[in-house]
């Protein structure tokens, strides 16, 4: 999977980018002319972030597989996408991506109505739906838009934060204008298309349901009351008519899913009220709460407040209680890392690699603790893990960062000009994933000219050259 946006840490990486830092607006007034996008320029005072998180990922990886296989597309190809904004709002843009608000993760009540919105979501990919402009917009400014969503997945794909979120900008301002959505006969196809994922998967649609009943409410309340989805999706009484005829008619209406699904939805909604408003997450779970969620928001919070005193013991004793639970020791592993305990850290961050191996996420922040250490006898397992990193998921800027500087320490230790070569070529594969061509041409040159002539980096170097090249605007 091809993802990278702004990075905040492991554990929760996003957040960190403004929308528009200071420095960076010119040139996105820029990206917006070139567009030929006359959007209003309240686009820019959003600040606007995408969410990574290991623990999260799983959770929705966990959901939606069965359901990319039922409408036969390759789960590894379809992003699922979190954007931090606390509208209830899902939708698909640039092909097989899927872009889900916080605010819709926090507002499905139980697994099987956010299962049953990514099964919605998946049905608008399967039929090759487009969103559309509607009401005041013009044909041309639909095409634009079009055009300018699918820059932005490709700007996403690329790690181009830069494209991405400006085009996102006027994504969002359109979104909230009422401006994009899907047909009604589209939306009937979508849900259609739902249920027979839900059934081919012998899930019940009861979650898909409800979800659609919540939202049918708000079909007759004004349309500035609406929630983002119902703009985005045109709700009638008619789908959730079908809907529910279809759920009366179903032999899995009943079904019932795992409860470990329950236990992944109630501590994905624990840590993202821990992590986005830990204020209320420490008026919604009191220290008198014993469940195991409300512990893990509290220490989440706690850390959030720079009381670290306070988080490490809560973490360690829910690590007392579940200690294979790759998320507690990844969350102990940042907590401790972020306050300058690297060692302690790295053996955190070594169990949640070995309880969770294939999590890129975990597999960089592992990396990047004994990165810190200082420590040069463990460069080749820096380089390692790094590596299968990418393999896990291509073209994120970190890792590559991250291995230029381990390559380039291992060129310091041993003077040999080989780690040299990697270093230029590490720092091309970082520039291209930030979509610097020029930079990562210019890179990739140096590494040519020091690899030895058809080794495997060399060879990669070389599609670099090609591939940056290939655009004649840079
Ligand atoms: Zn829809």
């Amino acid at each position: 999977m091809k993802r990278d946006f702004s990075i905040w840490h492991t554990a929760f990486r996003g957040e960190k980018k403004e929308l528009f830092p200071k420095r960076q607006r010119l040139k996105v007034w820029i990206l917006f002319l070139l567009f030929t996008f006359a959007f209003p320029s309240s686009a820019h005072a959003e600040k606007l972030s995408f969410i990574r998180d290991a623990e999260i990922e799983h959770y929705l990886h966990e959901l939606s597989t069965p359901i990319f296989r039922a409408a036969k597309l390759n789960p590894r190809a379809v992003n699922l996408l979190i954007i931090k904004n606390g509208e209830m709002n899902a939708f698909v843009a640039g092909g097989q991506n899927i872009f889900i608000y916080t605010g819709l993760l926090q507002s499905a009540e139980t697994p099987g109505q956010l299962q049953g919105v990514i099964a919605h979501e998946t049905g608008h990919i399967a039929g090759g739906h487009l969103v559309r402009g509607s009401r005041a917009m013009e044909n041309a400014s639909a095409q634009s838009m079009i055009g300018m969503l699918a820059a932005l997945a490709a700007g996403l794909a690329s790690g181009n934060g830069q494209v991405a979120i400006g085009a996102f900008g006027a994504a969002q301002s359109i979104t909230e204008r009422n401006l994009m959505s899907y047909s009604r006969a589209q939306e009937s196809a979508a849900d259609s298309a739902a249920l027979r994922f839900l059934d081919s998967t012998e899930q019940s649609s009861e979650g898909f349901y409800d979800f659609m009943k919540k939202l049918a409410g708000q079909e007759l309340i004004p349309e500035d009351q609406q929630s983002q989805y119902v703009r985005t999706h045109p709700m009638s009484q008619d789908r959730l008519q079908n809907i529910g005829h279809h759920l009366e008619n179903s032999p899995y209406a009943n079904k019932k899913m795992p409860a470990l699904f329950n236990q992944m939805h109630e501590r994905m909604q624990a840590k993202l009220l821990g992590f986005l408003r830990p204020e209320a997450a420490l008026l919604r779970y009191t220290d008198k709460d014993p469940r195991i969620r409300a512990r893990y928001a509290r220490a989440i919070a706690l850390y959030r407040k720079s009381h670290i005193d306070k988080a490490l013991p809560l973490i360690d004793r829910l690590l007392k209680e579940e200690p294979d639970n790759p998320f507690f020791h990844e969350l102990k592993g940042q907590i401790l890392f972020e306050n300058g305990r690297i060692k302690p850290a790295i053996v955190s961050y070594q169990k949640a690699v070995a309880l969770l191996s294939d999590s890129a996420l975990l597999r960089i922040a592992y990396a990047h603790a004994l990165l810190e250490s200082k420590d040069d006898t463990q460069l080749d397992k820096i380089i390692k893990q790094l590596t299968e990193a990418d393999r896990l998921e291509a073209r994120d800027p970190q890792t590559w960062r991250f291995l230029a500087a381990a390559w380039n320490r291992k060129h310091k230790i041993t003077q040999v000009s080989y780690y040299q070569g990697l270093v230029f070529y590490g720092l091309a594969e970082e520039s291209i994933a930030l979509n610097k061509k020029e930079a990562a041409s210019r890179y990739a040159l140096r590494a040519i000219g020091i690899l030895p002539k058809g080794s495997p980096y060399w060879l990669r170097a070389q599609d670099i050259r090609l591939e940056t090249d290939k655009d004649p605007k840079d």
